[in-house]
């Protein structure tokens, strides 16, 4: 039986989900059907359309820009949400809570929110064996996935995290805001900064600002060095990368991170674990 996704923003004709959702289908040999599925940008239609397609069989729905927060919003008041996406403030990946379903509870009333996008970054830094453990991080940038991702650092054993962004003070809120959430985000090893002051020597940096949409160039003292850049965006020439790179770090722009975020979320909906590197190879033929 076709089991059926989709995956809901706006704009959305650019998103890669599906290809990458049908790569796992084949892997795991199960039928899906996965749509991009287009949204009025308003909280209303994003209830009325993600209702329409549970309760008409769908089995999970993967959200994008700019209606992550939302998601958040109607599963916070419905069937609840994960530790990472409470952390995060954000939902990428939304399922019906069974255990609400066999307790009588309707379908409207069921939706689940998960966030995946910070563990499928931990995972493809894993699969690239960069040492995570103990080691000194810093992340540039402090919206939705820089905050999405210092959960699953510290999860994953981190020594010190420092957060440089344009705006300090959000920086700073960010920071205040989860290491009250969470007992694993200890703000003791958390420094925050403004970007042109980052300096030193860290083991990874990664780049999760937005700026590469716009051209421009990170303002980056000649100081700062590092062993491994990550750079959340792909799929075009990333200057962060290119600069740490001319500095002898490895580097990586984040494709791999795409890749993780939705293995994670086909997991969870289908429980079929998988081959990140075999379906990265196999989807990488066609790019
Ligand atoms: P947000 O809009 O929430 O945050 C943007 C961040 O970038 C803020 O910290 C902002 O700083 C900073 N920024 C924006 N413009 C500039 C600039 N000109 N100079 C310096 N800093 C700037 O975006 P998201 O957090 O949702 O996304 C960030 C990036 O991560 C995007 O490029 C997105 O494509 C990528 N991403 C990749 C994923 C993947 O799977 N590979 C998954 C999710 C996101 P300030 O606070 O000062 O405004």
């Amino acid at each position: 039986m076709t089991q059926h996704f989709i995956v809901i923003g706006n704009p959305i004709a650019h998103s890669k989900s599906p290809e990458i959702h049908e790569q796992f289908a084949v892997q795991a040999g199960i039928d899906i059907s996965y749509q991009r599925q287009y949204c009025p940008d308003d909280a209303a239609s994003f209830t009325a359309v993600i209702e329409a397609f549970f309760c008409g069989g769908g089995v999970g729905a993967n959200v994008t820009v700019p209606f992550k927060q939302v998601a958040y919003d109607c599963c916070a008041k419905r069937g609840g949400l994960s530790e990472h996406a409470k952390t995060a403030g954000a939902v990428n990946t939304l399922l019906l809570n069974k255990a609400l379903l066999e307790s009588g509870v309707p379908i409207t009333e069921a939706l689940y929110g998960d966030n995946t996008d910070g563990q499928g970054l931990i995972n493809h830094i894993m699969s690239m064996d960069w040492p995570l453990t103990n080691a000194r991080v810093a992340l540039i940038g402090a919206g939705g996935a820089a905050r999405g991702v210092i959960l699953p650092l510290f999860e994953a054993g981190i020594g010190s995290l420092t957060i440089a962004n344009r705006t300090v003070s959000k920086a700073a809120d960010l920071v205040n805001e989860l290491s009250a959430a969470s007992s694993v985000i200890d703000d003791q090893n958390i420094e925050v900064c403004a970007t042109n002051e980052l300096s030193s020597s860290f083991d990874i940096i990664i780049n999760a600002t937005s700026i590469g949409l716009s051209g421009d160039t990170l303002p980056l003292d000649d100081a700062l060095n590092c062993q491994y850049a990550y750079d959340m965006m792909y799929g075009r020439p990333l200057p962060f990368l290119q600069h740490f790179s001319a500095r002898g770090a490895q580097t990586s722009e984040g494709y791999g991170m795409l890749i993780g975020q939705a293995a994670l979320s086909f997991e969870r909906w289908t429980g079929h674990t998988i081959d990140v590197a075999q379906a990265t190879t196999a989807l990488n033929k066609d790019r």
